[in-house]
Order: structure tokens, then sequence, then C-alpha cells
């Protein structure tokens, strides 16, 4: 298995050393991780609890060699998690191409500048109709997709996280979101982050991941770590949940090109 999606101390909101996430990794005899801490952000909004600053880019990318060195027994990958933000593609490719990266995980935490995924705003639900929400959340991941600045898509169904779901029908929203990630080549992560909030899904949910299957999109693994002790959370599930799915692989990569696995069924 891989865990994909690991942040650090730089985005402001994580904990602990690197080397303790490397440490738990090897505790849960994972063969491969990759940092995914948040890319600084490309609209020049100054809120250090969201992610890194430009200056300290170098030095995660830095960081993250070292840990290859100390740690040769794990397979360690230098990714990071850009946010989407339209009208910003090309300082978003241009900061992007400035780095090795192994994979880019593209993600929506906002709507119009609303930070729908931040407990400091979830006010927001109140004042906007949930459906309206869902619609830009998944017009605004369709239209990242089509991008093509990334190779995965963050935790696809994010806006589900306060437990907000709209009366309305999302099916088509969401199929034309999956259309353009199969399109662009992209794979969704299993992310088992959403166990943790109160949702208490995985992102995606089966309904999704199922679709997801159906329209040939590959899937990867993350945990969203946050902490050492969230790296590889509940794997055993969202490996479980992949093969329910039918998924057999998942896909890994090595400086943006795409390889995949056999998926462990236990
Ligand atoms: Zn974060
Ligand atoms: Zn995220």
């Amino acid at each position: 298995m891989v865990d994909y999606h690991i942040h650090t101390v730089r985005c402001g909101h994580a904990s602990g050393e690197v080397a303790e996430y490397v440490r738990r990794a090897q505790e849960l005899s994972l063969a491969e991780i990759g940092f995914a801490d948040h890319l600084p952000l490309v609209i020049g909004m100054k809120d250090p609890t969201l992610a890194m600053r430009h200056e300290e880019l170098d030095d995660y990318i830095a960081e993250i060699e070292a840990l290859k060195t100390q740690f040769p027994g794990i397979i360690i990958k230098t990714g990071i998690e850009a946010d989407y933000f339209p009208g910003y593609e090309q300082a978003t490719r241009d900061l992007l191409s400035r780095y090795p990266f192994d994979y880019v995980i593209g993600s929506v935490h906002f709507i119009e500048g609303w930070g729908f995924d931040d407990s400091r705003y979830i006010d927001g639900y109140k004042t906007r109709d949930i459906f309206d929400i869902y619609k830009a959340y998944y017009e605004l991941l369709e239209a990242a997709a089509r991008t093509g600045l990334f190779d995965i898509i963050g935790h696809i169904d994010l806006v589900k996280k306060y437990g907000f779901v709209p009366e309305q029908d999302v099916t088509t929203l969401v199929g034309k979101a999956l259309g353009a990630i199969h399109d662009a080549g992209m794979c969704v992560e299993i992310n088992t982050a959403g166990l943790r909030k109160p949702v208490g899904e995985i992102y995606p949910g089966s309904e999704i991941l199922k679709r997801c299957f159906e329209n040939g999109i590959p899937i990867t693994f993350g945990s969203d770590a946050h902490a050492p002790g969230e790296v590889g959370m509940a794997f055993e599930r969202a490996c479980a949940v992949a093969g329910q799915a039918g998924y057999d692989m998942f896909a890994t990569f090595a400086g943006r090109v795409r390889s995949f696995k056999a998926l462990a069924r236990k």
C-alpha cells in the first residue's frame, strides 16, 4: 500500500516531525509514502494556518530529499497538494514546474474565496443553499481536472465533510466531474480523513467510488495525515472498499509518471 497524502508542520495546521510520520508508516509496513503538503496559495491570501509560505517550499523539498537518505527501507515520494483557483492556472503551473514533484494532488478547498471545509467558516452553510454549494464545488472540480495541472484529485467529495446533503440529485454534476477527471487521465485518491470528520465516511463514498471504477478512473490512497498517528489510518478499510468497487490495482507515481501495482485483497 501507499499513503500519498501526508502533510507537514509547514502548512500551519499539522503537528509532528517528518521522521515521525515515516516511522509510523514503517510500523504499518507501508511500502511507500509520499508527502503532499499544501502548496503556497497562489492567490496571495495570507493565512499562515492554511498552507506553507512560498519561502518554505525549497526547505520542504530538501527535507523530503534528506528523509530518503535517512530511511532507505521505505520508498518516499515528493508530492504536493495544490489548490485549484480559477484564473490562477498559469501561476499554479509556473510554481509547480519549478520543483521535481513525483505527483500533484489537485484539491478544491475554496468556493469563491469561502473555505468551505474550514471549521472556522462553517456558518457559510447556513447562508447558502446546499445544492448551490454542491453545484459550485463539482463545477470547480470539473474545471480543475480540465486544467491538466494535476495527477490526482484530492478528497473528491470533500463538500460532504460536515454532513450537509442537498435534497436534489447530484448524479449529473458528479458525472460531469468524473468525465473530466477521466479525460484528463487523472486518478482519484481513496482518502480516509473523512472518517475523522463529522461525515464519518471515506472520500469518496461508495457510490462515487463505484462510478469512478465504471468510468475507468484509477485510484491511489491517502490518509491526509496531519499528525504522525494518522498515517495509513483505516487503510484496511480503504483497501476493502476499493475491492468492493471492483478495483484490483492502484496507481503509484514517480516524476509524474504513473505505474500500477496489484491491490492486496485481505
Ligand atoms: Zn491540511
Ligand atoms: Zn485537502
